[in-house]
């Protein structure tokens, strides 16, 4: 695949057509919450972030399929990377020598137009202040995983999810909606749910995270709950403090390396059953390693060389 500005901008007219609605979109949000002067801001944020927001995540995974080798390869490798649910839907497909929503083609126009989802609402919350020079461009393209996510975390929430007004702080917060367990926040890209103001510091370090590890983030917090749910289970069976539930809540939650970062920066929380740091430090580093050999052992010979 070769990186030309026909493939570039090969959906200009739709995504001007989605702007000028966002636009109106917008301005007619703005106007029902009574922010007169800011309702044309508003508009005007959510159109030009939609169409920075597409074209940057169009051109981000472009240009890493213009670099591969086998790009029917690397854009499955892509779909899980970036987008996840098209790399998980087309695992089976694919395995069974058939590719079906992560073809080069189907792959850059999903991208497309989760990048526009994506800097559709964030234009529309006006969430980016001076630092989303850096944190914009991150969350449409490195950080798209988790903010793949966070556009159904939008789409499930937008009724009932109570977003709040503040603006400027680089992140979604919806008072209530979509949540594990009812105290708990849930954050995946910069959308947090059901998530109070105390709770912002502990989920704004999984914004950071999603936007400095990108996909292994998201990754390697789901291949942490897969691999500790037994040992969990196991764990609080044996336990005196505590059941099952207690034991993979435990093993899979608090002593996820992730929720530790949070929970040392946002306040603390004490499980019934414990990993202890010993083992969440060498578990981490195990789980490091083990994603360092498959991106240099499988991922990139299969795709890319
Ligand atoms: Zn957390």
């Amino acid at each position: 695949m070769t990186l030309t500005w026909t493939l570039l901008l090969a959906p200009l007219a739709p995504v001007l057509l989605a702007a000028a609605a966002a636009f109106a979109l917008g301005v007619g949000v703005g106007q029902a919450k009574r922010q007169a002067g800011w309702a044309l801001l508003r508009g005007a944020e959510a159109a030009v972030l939609l169409v920075l927001g597409a074209f940057l995540a169009r051109a981000f995974v472009a240009w890493l399929l213009s670099l591969a080798v086998h790009p029917e390869r690397a854009g499955f490798v892509l779909g899980w990377a970036f987008l996840l649910w098209p790399g998980l839907l087309d695992t089976l497909p694919v395995l069974s020598g058939s590719q079906w929503l992560t073809t080069p083609d189907r792959l850059l126009n999903i991208v497309t137009a989760v990048g526009a989802g994506v800097g559709f609402m964030n234009g529309l919350w006006g969430i980016h202040g001076p630092l989303g020079v850096l944190t914009f461009p991150l969350n449409v393209t490195w950080g798209l995983g988790g903010n793949t996510n966070g556009l159904l975390l939008h789409l499930i929430n937008v009724t009932w999810g109570n977003h709040s007004d503040e603006t400027r702080r680089e992140a979604h917060r919806y008072a209530s909606g979509f949540r594990i367990k009812s105290h708990y926040a849930f954050t995946q890209g910069s959308v947090m749910s059901n998530t109070s103001p105390a709770l912002f510091g502990h989920e704004f370090v999984h914004v950071l995270q999603n936007l400095v590890v990108g996909p292994f983030f998201v990754l390697s917090y789901a291949a942490w709950m897969a691999l500790l749910f037994i040992p969990g289970l196991v764990a609080g069976n044996l336990s005196k403090n505590g059941g099952v539930a207690d034991g993979i809540e435990g093993y899979c939650y608090d002593g996820n390396p992730w929720e530790a970062m949070g929970y040392a920066v946002g306040g603390s929380h004490s499980p019934r059953v414990a990993l202890g740091t010993a083992w969440t430090v060498t578990l981490a580093a195990l789980l490091a390693a083990a994603f360092g050999l498959l991106v240099w052992r499988v991922v990139l010979p299969w795709g890319w060389t």
